[in-house]
């Protein structure tokens, strides 16, 4: 049970797509996950749940 991963983890922004307000900061691991996430997150702005994807 190591917890210090040697892998890069970068971070990234989740933009709603609806209104392209940037709700989330998180972080992904770069060997895992290639592409561009997306992802269903709550928008606050919008006010309901909508697809997410990730920006710099
Ligand atoms: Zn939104």
């Amino acid at each position: 049970m190591a917890k210090k991963a040697k892998t890069k983890r970068e971070k990234i922004i989740l933009e709603c797509t609806e209104c392209k307000n940037r709700n989330y900061n998180s972080t992904k691991n770069k060997a895992n996950n290639p592409e561009r996430m997306q992802i269903k997150k709550y928008c606050p702005t919008c006010r309901k749940t909508t697809e997410h994807k990730e920006t710099k």
